[in-house]
């Protein structure tokens, strides 16, 4: 965190949609504060950075675009709120960071699927497995520039099988899981070997030293929190009793065992029960 950011906004860079932000005055007492209050957010409960973004997601539907999922106004309240998680060099102009909105889009939508997935996984829903391990690959394997390995074609192939209507005929259903659950590791590992360990000597002999993770972009630091997530113990109980479908809005949300709602606005109990009322009454 290197300031308060006062705003943040979309403008066109070489050909793309791009996020900027600006620094509001400098940081003041009150400035020092709010950052410490939004640092704070993302690092006070396990995995709250990956959940700052995978609940934003809304549920995509079948042939539906990411930008209907991870729709821009939550973008934008994101990065106007912490900042950026990711800058481009090459986007960069006037001392403003940039960074290409179809980035934040993609990366934030296969986090999410990625969760669901392994949720389905745990759970051992054969529909949703197909469902999010379709929609992984598409995701994970768009707009990829490098050229394709024997491993990448065959994922291609399996996405085309998965939305056919006879895939058990061509590939088993224990199968699937199998290439779902190396699907899952492969995007994982491909994003956590970018991650570094390094070691912080002690300024003192009375003082220790520690060991913290570097990482090339807060996206990287999103797949090492879900990678801690799925590297959990295999009954996946804490994801199971935490990680809930807020059943008015369909987001995820991190919530008490046997929690419904989300809590953002017209999702709680409350509401749920002025609505019905209001439609018995109508
Ligand atoms: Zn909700």
């Amino acid at each position: 965190m290197r300031g308060v950011f006062s705003h943040s906004g979309l403008r066109k860079g070489n050909g793309d949609i791009v996020v900027f932000t600006g620094l509001g005055d400098s940081p003041g007492i009150a400035g020092q504060k709010r950052i410490k209050e939004v640092h704070r957010e993302l690092t006070n409960r396990p995995y709250a950075l990956l959940l700052s973004h995978i609940t934003i997601v809304k549920e995509p539907r079948r042939g539906g675009r990411v930008s209907e999922s991870v729709v821009v106004e939550d973008v934008l309240a994101w990065c106007s709120r912490y900042g950026l998680p990711d800058t481009e060099e090459f986007l960069t102009d006037d001392g403003s960071d940039c960074l290409s909105l179809r980035k934040f889009q993609h990366h934030t939508i296969l986090l999410y699927v990625i969760v669901r997935l392994w949720i389905a996984l745990l759970e051992n829903e054969r529909r949703k497995i197909d469902a999010y391990l379709c929609f992984a690959i598409n995701v994970g394997l768009s707009g990829r520039a490098t050229s394709p390995d024997l491993t990448i074609a065959h994922y291609v192939w399996l996405g085309k099988v998965l939305e056919t209507p006879d895939v058990d005929k061509v590939i088993s259903a224990p199968t699937r899981d199998v290439w779902a659950r190396h699907y899952v590791g492969d995007l994982i590992n491909a994003h956590i070997g970018r991650t570094g360990v390094q070691l912080a000597v002690p300024a003192s002999n009375t003082e220790s030293g520690r060991f913290f993770v570097k990482v090339p972009s807060f996206f990287d630091l999103c797949y090492l929190q879900l990678a801690g997530m799925i590297a959990k113990p295999q009954d996946g109980s804490e994801i199971r009793k935490h990680l809930r479908t807020c059943a008015q809005c369909q987001r995820l949300f991190w919530g008490r065992k046997n929690a419904l709602y989300c809590g953002r606005k017209g999702c709680s109990r409350k509401s749920a029960y002025n609505r019905k009322h209001a439609s018995r009454n109508a």
